[in-house]
């Protein structure tokens, strides 16, 4: 199910099966002048994507894949066939069955037809690195820049250890210190010079040590290149460790404290990690290391991680920004929802009452013996 039913430029949307991975999709519109804009950046399928509700780099200014999906066909375990959502661009009748389903990562039934909103590719690009003494200076910095209302199109805050690691790696000659990679899309290149001279100034009255700003196309591809690959270059580099991905987000008020009680955390116990964040939706991936040789290293990593994910959840946050549930993180399911998850299993029940989509997924254990 790996077909691009149709592309309907004039009303900007795609028709399209769930096999279909988004990169290609987006390959295939570039003549039309549209995109298709959350980028996970793994090699994703558009069913993948819906059924996470899956997000990236661009999230800040475009929205996640929530946004994008209009309508969908899915098969429900009886196997009926229904028609979700509308080909209109709003819409004010009935239940959203269509924001249920998109994010419900196949429990409640299986996209089989998508039609998916595109948007305009950017005029133009442009991008800046800043550094700063901390990560949590950078995180303040990522508060003033949202409230600032020059709308950053990626807005992304890394470790200095990621960047050791991708200068190693790719090259890029970045200084090793926390760091924010700032995107900017806009209609004329003199109008992004005005934005970016507004950005140095918010990141310089934020302490920043060093703010590179007009990155030209090439060295921001390269940079995002890097910053992609950043996840399996963290495997390939400690090939004695198991790596624990965190995905917690938090309000952006909330951002910078998260990002001191992970440092709090792992430091003091000498564990290897990489702050890797989504900054300007407040999301985290925090990336901890423990020896596979090694159970009660990996049994501290747990515990360090569990401490971290209930702290988000009491910032008012998520355990999962974009990666979802899947059984990983059903035990905090409970601490989330409170009395809204029984509304969910409700819901469960009633579209697969046999239980037969995706057994085991997002419920905690209780429901899964
Ligand atoms: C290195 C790396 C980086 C990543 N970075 C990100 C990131 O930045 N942002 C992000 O959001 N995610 C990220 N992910 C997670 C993942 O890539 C995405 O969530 C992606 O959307 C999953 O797509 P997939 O095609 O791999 O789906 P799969 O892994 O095959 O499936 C994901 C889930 O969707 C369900 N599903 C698949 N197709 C359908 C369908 N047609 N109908 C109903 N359910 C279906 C599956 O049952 C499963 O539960 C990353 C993963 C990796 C490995």
């Amino acid at each position: 199910m790996n077909r691009i039913l149709a592309i309907r430029e004039e009303d900007f949307q795609a028709d399209v099966e769930p096999g279909v991975v988004y990169q290609d999709l987006n390959d295939k519109l570039r003549h039309t002048g549209l995109f298709f804009p959350p980028d996970p950046g793994a090699r994703a399928t558009l069913g993948g994507m819906i059924a996470n509700n899956a997000s990236g780099t661009r999230t800040v200014l475009y929205g996640s894949t929530r946004d994008y999906v209009m309508r969908m066909v899915v098969a429900l375990s009886s196997g009926e066939l229904i028609e979700l959502g509308t080909r209109a661009s709003k819409s004010s009748s009935g239940y959203s069955l269509i924001h249920l389903f998109v994010g419900s990562e196949g429990t409640l039934g299986i996209v089989v037809e998508a039609t998916l909103r595109l948007v305009g590719f950017p005029v133009e690009y442009s991008a800046a690195v800043a550094t700063f003494p901390s990560v949590e200076a950078a995180a303040r910095a990522v508060y003033d820049l949202k409230r600032s209302g020059l709308n950053p199109a990626a807005l992304e805050l890394l470790g200095p250890e990621c960047i050791g690691l991708m200068n190693r790696v790719h090259q890029l000659g970045l200084d090793v210190a926390p760091t924010l990679f700032i995107e900017f899309h806009g209609p004329t290149t003199s109008q992004l010079a005005e934005v970016l001279d507004a950005a140095g100034e918010i990141c310089a009255s934020g302490g920043s040590l060093g703010f590179r700003p007009g990155l030209g196309r090439a060295e921001r591809d390269r940079i995002f290149k890097a910053r992609h690959a950043l996840g399996e270059m963290i495997q390939h580099n400690h090939p004695e460790h198991r790596i624990l991905i965190m995905d917690v987000a938090v309000p952006i008020t909330a951002y910078a404290e998260l990002l001191a009680a992970m440092r709090a955390e792992v430091e003091p116990r000498g564990l290897i990690h990489y702050t890797l964040s989504h900054a300007g939706n407040g999301n985290v991936h925090l990336n901890i290391a423990g020896r596979k040789d090694d159970p009660a290293e990996w049994a501290l990593v747990q515990e360090v991680s569990e401490r971290l994910v209930r702290k988000a959840i009491s910032l008012g946050g998520t355990a999962t920004g974009e990666h979802g549930v899947g059984m990983g993180k059903r035990k905090y399911m409970a601490a989330q929802h409170g009395a809204s998850l029984a509304w969910m299993r409700r819901v469960k029940a009633l579209f697969d009452p046999h239980g037969i989509l995706n057994p085991g997924k997002i419920f905690p254990a209780e429901d899964n013996p």
